[in-house]
C-alpha cells in the first residue's frame, strides 16, 4: 500500500526530529566501524508502513525491506536506521517507552553495553516523540505492536536457551 497523506506528514516530522539526533553525543560509528551500515545487497532495514525511500526495496507478503549495500544518503536514510539501536515500545496506557532494541545485539556494541553507556537524552526524547507520532496512524501503530510482539517472542526464546 502507498503512503497516505497522514503518513507523509508523520514521516516528514519524524525525519526532521531525527535528522541530527544520534544515540551518543559523539559519533558511535567510530566504536564499531559503523557495523550497522555493513549490509549487502540481500540484507536491509524494514520500512515502516508507507514509508518513502529512494533505496531499492524488496517486498515480501507483508513487509518492505530497504536494501542499501552499506551506503546511503544520510539525510534520506530509513526511519529504522534513524532510531537504531532503540525502539519505541507502545505501553498499555498508550504511552511510549523507548528501550534498546535487542534485535541489534549481534551488530551493535551499544546494545551489548547498554548499562554502561550514557545515551543522549535528546535522542531518546526524540525517538519517543517519533513513537507518539507513529501512534497517530492506525497502520503505523499496528506495525509497532507487531514488531514489539516479535521482539518479545525472540527474547522469550533466547531466555529459554540461556536457562538450559
Ligand atoms: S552499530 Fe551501533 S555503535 Fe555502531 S554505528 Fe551503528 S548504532 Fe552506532
Ligand atoms: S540505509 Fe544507510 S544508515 Fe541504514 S544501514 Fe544502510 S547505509 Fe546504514
Amino acid at each position: 500500500m502507498g503512503m497516505t497523506r497522514k503518513q507523509q506528514r508523520i514521516y516528514q516530522k519524524a525525519f526532521r526530529l531525527l535528522r541530527d539526533a544520534t544515540p551518543l553525543r559523539t559519533d558511535c560509528g567510530v566504536l564499531c566501524g559503523s557495523s550497522c551500515c555493513s549490509g549487502d545487497d540481500e540484507t536491509g532495514m524494514l520500512l515502516f508502513p508507507g514509508e518513502p525511500t529512494a533505496l531499492r526495496v524488496i517486498e515480501t507478503e507483508d513487509r518492505r525491506l530497504a536494501v542499501c549495500g552499506g551506503v546511503c544518503d544520510r539525510n534520506a536514510r530509513p526511519l529504522a536506521c534513524r532510531i537504531f539501536p532503540f525502539f519505541p515500545f507502545v505501553q498499555p496506557d498508550g504511552g511510549i517507552d523507548v528501550r534498546i532494541d535487542p534485535r541489534g545485539r549481534g551488530v551493535c556494541p551499544l546494545v551489548r553495553m547498554e548499562h554502561d553507556v550514557l545515551f543522549s537524552h535528546r535522542f531518546l526524547h526524540r525517538v519517543r516523540r517519533v513513537g507518539e507520532l507513529l501512534c497517530r496512524d492506525g497502520a503505523c501503530r499496528a506495525y509497532l505492536l507487531e514488531i514489539q510482539q516479535e521482539i518479545a517472542q525472540q527474547q522469550a526464546i533466547a531466555a529459554r536457551f540461556s536457562a538450559k
